[in-house]
């Protein structure tokens, strides 16, 4: 048996308010004459965490925009841009949720590596590390901020940059940065959070390590989504822990049902991840019984809308594409089933639940 050996983040400061340390915190990843780029999400436009961000020289603040989830052709526009505008750059300073974070993680490796970000979806593909990076969440749950991916969706599939260069330098946990984020999102986000842990814990490939972090995980989405009444600062310091140790979980196992038909959704109608997580998960009592009833309870108790009929009136060629995505997810398949997943999920079998959601 042969163990994977991780890459992980350099540099973890955790802490309310701990963002203001950020100018000190990069101050040696300067380089003379380059800038920092601020890679800020654009929700932030025009509120007043732009007047902490750290400017110094000729540092600049460029907005992601995520209302779609980040593309290849996004990554390759952005580097671009600042290749031509500023030749090189000190590192890139991604703000915002999982999506900005993936940006800046993607733009960060484009940097230093030719070609377009599409040639890198895969698995050890990157081959130089790019420039300085660093995650500072806004929203918690997907664990993107200790990742070794950021997913992209390309022109042939939608797939992460899956390599030991990804990993942030330094990651900046600060719990006050999710305050306020609408009910809905936070939830929504949250539950990836919540659903990483279900399916690595019901997971084959689970080991001690995994199962560790992925308890601490589960409980701390449980603290927050079953037991609060009113949701409180220690509600935004909690289920910040939970992102990072549901990322650490699923550092050594892997994801499940609910990600790998999430994914057909989002690669045919777009549907955003956290939210196609729990389109899902609503109909996965056959999986994870435990785990989808203690999630329509979270639903109800914090009166969420998940939205249904999203798959009504697809025609036959689009749910074989939807099943096609999926189906090819295949360690997520293991993962949750075994080796022998083939023959407990079929075609029909993922048609009939596609048609379910
Ligand atoms: P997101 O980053 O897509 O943001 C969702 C919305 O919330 C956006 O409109 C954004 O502008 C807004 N927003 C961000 N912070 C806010 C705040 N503090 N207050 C109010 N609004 C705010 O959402 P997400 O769920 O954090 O991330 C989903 C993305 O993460 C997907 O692209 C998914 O593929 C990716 N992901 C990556 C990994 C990984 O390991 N790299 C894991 C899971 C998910
Ligand atoms: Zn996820």
């Amino acid at each position: 048996m042969k163990f994977r050996n991780f890459k992980m983040v350099d540099y973890v400061v955790y802490g309310r308010g701990c963002f203001n340390q950020l100018d000190e915190i990069i101050a040696p990843r300067r380089k003379e004459g380059k800038p920092m780029i601020f890679l800020v999400d654009h929700f932030f436009e025009g509120k007043a965490l732009l007047n902490r961000i750290p400017l110094r020289g000729n540092d600049k603040i460029v907005f992601a925009d995520v209302t779609y989830e980040p593309k290849t052709t996004q990554v390759d526009k952005l580097a671009q841009q600042l290749k031509d505008e500023l030749g090189t750059v000190s590192g890139i300073i991604g703000i915002g949720g999982g999506s900005t974070m993936d940006l800046a993680k993607a733009v960060s490796l484009m940097m230093g590596n030719p070609g377009s970000s599409a040639d890198y979806q895969g698995w050890d593909l990157v081959k130089f590390p790019g420039v300085y990076k660093a995650g500072i969440p806004t929203l918690s749950g997907t664990g993107a901020e200790v990742s070794r991916t950021c997913v992209l969706t390309g022109p042939t599939r939608k797939l992460g940059m899956n390599s030991d260069f990804t990993p942030f330098d330094q990651i900046v946990l600060d719990p006050e940065l999710t305050a306020n984020a609408p009910i809905n999102q936070r939830f929504y986000t949250g539950m990836d959070c919540y659903i990483h842990c279900i399916e690595s814990l019901e997971g084959t490939y689970l080991n001690e390590f995994s199962k560790s972090y992925g308890e601490k995980a589960l409980e701390l989405c449980q603290d927050v989504f079953v037991k609060k009444q009113v949701w409180d600062d220690e509600c935004d310091d909690k289920l910040m822990m939970a992102s990072y140790a549901g990322g650490m979980s699923i550092a050594y196992s892997q994801v499940g049902v609910a990600h790998a038909v999430s994914y057909g959704l989002s690669y045919l109608l777009g549907t955003k991840h956290g939210i196609g997580n729990c389109i899902v998960m609503n109909h996965l009592e056959e999986y994870y019984p435990a785990g989808v009833k203690e999630f329509k309870y979270m639903v109800e108790k914090n009166q969420i809308d998940i939205p249904t009929g999203i798959c009504k009136g697809l025609t036959d060629e689009q749910f074989e594409t939807m099943i096609n995505v999926s189906i090819g997810m295949k360690p997520l398949w293991e993962n949750a089933l075994g080796k022998d997943w083939e023959k407990r999920m079929t075609r029909e079998k993922l048609r009939a639940l596609f048609e379910k959601l």
